[in-house]
């Protein structure tokens, strides 16, 4: 079955109810999505969950035990690997280059491989800031510096789909951010990107998708408003007043939940249809408000209830 998107764009990944088994363990299981040019999603799940064994059958490294994937409109097993992995830029969790080849001589043989202009290396090293240690032995190469040439190497080309598997480990703030521009500037271009990661709260961020994933299984998938819209977790809304405490004994609305943090700030949760009404409430009641603060849940909170680990409700 191939999936339209809603703009009726054919997707570049369909995956329908695909599994993998290894030697009768269930590394995924009944997984469908699909992903369509110009968007980024993200997988995210525990250790072990099958984000990278899902990676590695879209790029045709392994096959499904079940159902059907499609990359390009066609099965890659099928189409041919080769071909397809021209169009992919691909960033395993590990990598590892020739120590004793200079950098820019690791991209230009990658180039080859790839069958994509070698001559524009040296400005696909400058883009990751790598210009000044072009042509510096590996081995002489900070751990920052191999995740750059990394990324350059899954750069080459501009292809049209980027598959990064846990790309942003390890690396400074600096270098996180300076990755997730190279990403959006891709996606701005129309490149779709799929990546794994466990940093949380820089990925709600820049992330179109999330697919959360738990023991081989899709457990949740949408935006981060979507997510936050079927997980109904609590807002909290932390005010500080020096009334603050009146509100721990006073009449409150029904199902809001009250804690005192300190002398003058409580915390106030409710269910997030109702936060606009519970603002009122804290306005019209005269305690001398100072500052109020609302927190929405966030990816790893969002997470960890997908996980089971929280209350749904206040
Ligand atoms: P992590 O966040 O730790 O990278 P992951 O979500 O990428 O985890 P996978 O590497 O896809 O997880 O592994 C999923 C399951 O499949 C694990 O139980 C793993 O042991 C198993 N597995 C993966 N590759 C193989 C293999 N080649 N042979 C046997 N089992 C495998």
């Amino acid at each position: 079955m191939t999936h339209i998107s809603e703009v009726g764009q054919a997707p570049l990944i369909d995956i329908d109810r695909v599994g993998k088994t290894f030697h009768g363990d269930i590394a995924v299981r009944n997984v469908s999505f699909n992903i369509t040019a110009g968007e980024c999603v993200a997988l995210i799940g525990h250790n072990g969950a099958g984000k990278t064994t899902l990676m590695k059958m879209i790029l045709g490294l392994i096959s499904p035990s079940a159902g059907t994937l499609k990359v390009f409109g066609a099965d890659i097993h099928q189409s041919g690997r080769d071909k397809a992995a021209r169009r992919i830029g691909y960033l395993p969790e590990t990598i590892t280059f020739p120590p004793h080849m200079t950098g820019l001589e690791a991209l230009r043989y990658f180039a080859r491989l790839k069958e994509s202009p070698v001559g524009g290396c040296l400005d696909g090293l400058a883009v990751v800031g790598l210009a000044d240690a072009a042509r510096k032995r590996i081995r002489t190469y900070s751990k920052g510096m191999r995740q750059r040439l990394g990324l350059a190497q899954a750069l080459l080309g501009e292809p049209e789909l980027l598959i990064l598997d846990e790309p942003t480990t390890g690396l400074d703030p600096d270098l996180r951010r300076l990755f997730y521009a190279l990403i959006d500037e891709r996606r701005a271009k129309g490149a779709a990107i799929l990546l794994s990661s466990h940093a949380l709260s820089e990925l709600q961020a820049h992330a179109d998708r999330i697919i959360v994933i738990n023991r081989g299984e899709v457990v949740a998938e949408g935006s981060l408003t979507e997510l936050r819209r079927q997980a109904a977790l609590p807002v909290l809304i932390r005010v500080k007043a020096d009334g603050a405490h009146k509100m721990l004994t006073g009449a409150q609305p029904d199902g809001v939940g009250c804690r005192k943090l300190n002398g003058r700030t409580v915390e106030l949760t409710c269910l997030p249809e109702r936060k606009v009404d519970v603002i009122r409430w804290v306005a019209t009641c005269g305690y001398g408000i100072d500052d109020l603060d609302i927190e929405l849940p966030d990816l790893d909170r969002l997470y960890r209830h997908y996980r089971g680990e929280l209350e749904t409700r206040p």
